[in-house]
């Protein structure tokens, strides 16, 4: 019988789960009620006894890695902690979100407990056979993935399930010993980019796309490029949108055209670009284009502003589009979002 540990890890506060780590223990919850499998939970965070607060009624067994030098993340000591609880819980099947800090240290940790890891998981379905889906060559083939190996590390994407929202409270913890090395090195402060530098934002309700319209001669016979970035990013700020871009606009930096200096490649969504996930989506002066739009598949809700009415987007392609002038639209969006 498979008996489930679902790994997860505190934010940079130290006591709060992270949501990605939510969502990974909703999809444990799924899949030991599947299985009729044992569910464990698996805490690291500096105050592991705080931070699991919001699992209080989840009605598995708790365990924690605490500790002062579990605040930051750091391969040897999260590497350290998430082996001694596998240890102690002896799970067959692992899961935990597929974030940087876990990313880094899962294939270690299942090498270390003689298991085998998967990434990008989206799915976890199965009675008899335990099967994880992820998606191969940019999104293109979905594959059902079963292994024999036992403990299976599977890290899951995030914003592929809900997450667990269960009521707070004093949740029995059972302490793990760590073994902890002595670590080489020290965290001595962050350096991050602004918040408003920081234009991609994979937990934003909201993907807005700039397209190359935004650089491009306006009615008025002028390019107003400077006006469009200065739109744009108020936007951002104001709404917390992620930003994505269509392949054409990043790419006009290399052609000596007029560019929206934040935008980088890393923007570009589409067949060549990113497939975000966000449950809603907003296109500007972006021509909806098959090769732009086939990385909106997992955007749920889609929306474009385009001034040309055959546009892709009007073909089918989004939810709703206004035909309309996205200066003037998205300079009204702003100000109401700043009137609130
Ligand atoms: C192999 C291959 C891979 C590709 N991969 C990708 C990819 O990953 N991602 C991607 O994006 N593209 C990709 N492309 C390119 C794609 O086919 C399109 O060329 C690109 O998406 C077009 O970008 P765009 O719509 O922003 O620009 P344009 O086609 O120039 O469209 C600009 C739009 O802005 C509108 N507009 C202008 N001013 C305004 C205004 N004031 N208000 C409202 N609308 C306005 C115009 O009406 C026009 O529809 C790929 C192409 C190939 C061949």
């Amino acid at each position: 019988m498979e008996s489930i540990l679902v790994l997860m890890h505190a934010d940079e506060t130290g006591s709060t789960l992270t949501k990605a780590s939510l969502e990974s223990v909703a999809a444990g919850k799924e899949l030991a009620a599947q299985l009729g499998a044992q569910l464990a939970v698996g805490v690291i965070a500096s105050d592991a006894a705080a931070a699991a607060a919001p699992l209080a009624s989840l009605g598995a067994r708790l365990l924690a890695a605490s500790g002062e030098a579990l605040t930051q993340a750091r391969y040897a000591t999260d590497a350290a902690a998430c082996e001694a609880i596998c240890r102690a819980a002896q799970p067959t099947l692992v899961l935990a979100p597929g974030s940087s800090r876990f990313a880094r240290i899962m294939a270690g940790v299942a090498h270390r407990l003689g298991g085998a890891v998967d990434t990008h998981i989206t799915a976890l379905s199965g009675t008899a056979n335990v099967e994880a889906s992820r998606w191969f060559y940019r999104q293109r083939i979905e594959a059902v993935v079963t292994r024999p190996t036992r403990p299976w590390f599977l890290l899951l994407d995030a914003g592929t399930h809900a997450a667990f929202a269960g009521s707070t409270g004093t949740a029995p913890v059972e302490q793990v010993a760590i073994d902890l090395p002595t670590p080489r090195t020290t965290v001595t402060g962050f350096k991050a980019p602004q918040q408003d530098a920081q234009t991609i934002r994979p937990d934003a309700k909201l993907l807005f796309v700039a397209g190359a319209g935004w650089t491009k001669k306006q009615p008025d016979g002028q390019i107003h490029a400077n006006q469009a970035g200065e739109t744009i990013l108020r936007f951002l700020r104001d709404s917390g949108a992620s930003l994505g871009s269509s392949k054409s606009l990043v790419d006009q930096g290399g052609d000596g055209l007029p560019v929206l200096p934040f935008l980088t490649h890393m923007n570009q969504i589409g067949q060549t670009g990113a497939t975000p996930r966000h449950p809603k989506g907003l296109s500007t002066c972006c021509h909806g284009e098959e090769p732009h739009v086939v990385g909106w598949r997992f955007i749920n809700d889609r929306r474009a502003i385009s001034l040309d009415p055959n546009c892709g987007w009007t073909r089918g392609k989004a939810d709703v589009v206004y035909i309309a002038d996205a200066f003037q639209v998205m300079a009204k969006v702003n100000e109401l979002l700043e009137s609130k």
